[in-house]
């Protein structure tokens, strides 16, 4: 039997990567996202080789570049005084040593490069999914204005609160790390050229750089082809915190949680805009992500803590995954679904785990050297043979 019908529930990054690849490979699939509007709320967002090369295979690599940035250096920093703990060469060895760039974008910019590729009239607004029902040779959405569709697959990508996971797999227990994070963003020129007790470490606004201390971290990173410097801050707290990470914050509140730290950290942060904080959770991987018709992908399959940066990159991969295997057997749907769980699951997994050792390892003092991601970022999804 021939794959029909293929709806993809959530039309975030991984729904809009899975619908991408589809419509590219010639399949057509309807989304179903509960937002009115298409868009994405945050900032900052790291897109490792590993995602650059799906953005690649996608035919938006130039795309991509336009609206990003490509950091020249990593600078870190210690956390009092803003000390070189060391700087390495990032742009310039990173495509050489992986095969695609490391780069630094809104995820607004990579969200529109990501629903161009669909013909609008398959995207479906204020679509909220409430039920989902599945057997041997298909499934059933409802939606919560009572609307229901039926589809031969569906691939649920509705995040990571996605109610398809907890209506046919149950509830992901989450674990609150006692880590409290902020996001917010600087304009460029407010970023401090000299830093330092002896005002020896020199930026110039192209650099990947992050103080780092026992409690915490302060990652900075430019966006927007360099114009806007944004900001992740991490910081141990005992304050528990939702998950959602839209809740606002300010620079009074980013402020004190640093105090102490280098002043020039603190004085960048008097000229923060957009500041959002949120607390980080850790679930255990699922066993399964598939049940009949339904194949999870995206932080629906595999929500992580964000140590490695790579919750988009790996659901990115599963998006063009689940499009090369479901084009690959395109007349055996349970085949293709088979082979995604197989190829998509222990890869994601090991990444969630690896997420949560470096966690634990960047709390220890002084912190141990980070864990190789070599075979992280080496990974091209394109290679991915569903019949092998
Ligand atoms: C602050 C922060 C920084 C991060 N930084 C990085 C980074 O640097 N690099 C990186 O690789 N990853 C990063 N991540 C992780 C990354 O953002 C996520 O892993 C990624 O967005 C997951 O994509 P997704 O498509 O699975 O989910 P999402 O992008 O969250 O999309 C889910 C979509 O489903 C919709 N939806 C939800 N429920 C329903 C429903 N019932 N019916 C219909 N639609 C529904 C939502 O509205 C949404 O549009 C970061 C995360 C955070 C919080």
């Amino acid at each position: 039997m021939a794959i029909g019908r293929i709806a993809i529930v959530g039309a975030g990054i991984g729904g809009m990567t899975a619908a991408a690849a589809l419509h590219r490979l010639g399949l057509r699939a309807d989304v179903y996202e509960q937002a009115f509007q298409l868009g994405e709320v945050g900032a900052g967002l790291q897109l490792a080789p590993n995602a650059t090369k799906v953005l690649g295979n996608l035919g938006l690599g130039d795309a991509i570049a336009e609206v990003a940035f490509e950091p020249t250096d990593i600078v870190s920093l210690n956390w009092s005084d803003g000390a070189l703990r060391f700087r390495e060469p990032l742009k310039a060895v990173t495509a050489e040593r992986y095969g695609s760039p490391y780069m630094m974008a809104h995820r607004a910019d990579l969200h529109a490069l990501l629903s161009g590729v669909t013909p609008a009239e398959h995207i479906h607004l204020g679509r909220r999914c409430i039920d989902i029902e599945t057997g041997g040779s298909g499934a059933v959405l409802t939606f919560s204005d009572g609307e229901r569709v039926e589809a031969d697959v569906v691939i649920a990508a509705d995040g990571i609160h996605s109610a398809v996971r907890e209506r046919l797999f149950g509830k992901a227990p989450a674990r609150f790390t006692e880590q409290i994070c902020w996001r917010a963003t600087v304009p460029i020129e407010k970023v401090p050229t000299r830093l330092g007790p002896d005002g020896g470490v020199r930026l110039d606004g192209t650099e990947y750089f992050r103080w780092l201390g026992p409690t915490g971290h302060v990652i900075c990173y430019p966006i927007r082809g360099g114009s806007v410097l944004n900001i992740f801050a991490g910081r141990v707290s005992s304050e528990w915190l939702d998950e959602s990470w839209s809740a606002p914050s300010s620079r009074e509140e980013l402020t004190a949680a640093y105090a102490g730290w280098d002043p020039a950290m603190l004085e960048m942060f008097a000229h923060v805009e957009g500041c959002f904080k949120w607390g980080i959770y850790d679930r255990d991987p699922l066993p399964s992500w598939r049940s009949g018709r339904v194949m999870l992908m995206g932080d629906a399959a595999h929500p992580m803590m964000p140590t490695l940066a790579q919750g988009a990159a790996i659901s990115m991969e599963d998006g063009y995954a689940a499009a090369l295997a479901l084009s690959r057997f395109a007349d055996d749907p349970d085949r293709a679904i088979a082979a995604f769980d197989a190829e998509r699951r222990p890869r994601a997994a090991k990444v969630q785990l690896q997420a949560r050792t470096q966690f634990a390892n960047n709390r220890k003092v002084p912190a141990p050297p980070p864990i190789d991601c070599d075979w992280i970022y080496s990974y091209d999804v394109a290679r991915y043979d569903p019949a092998a």
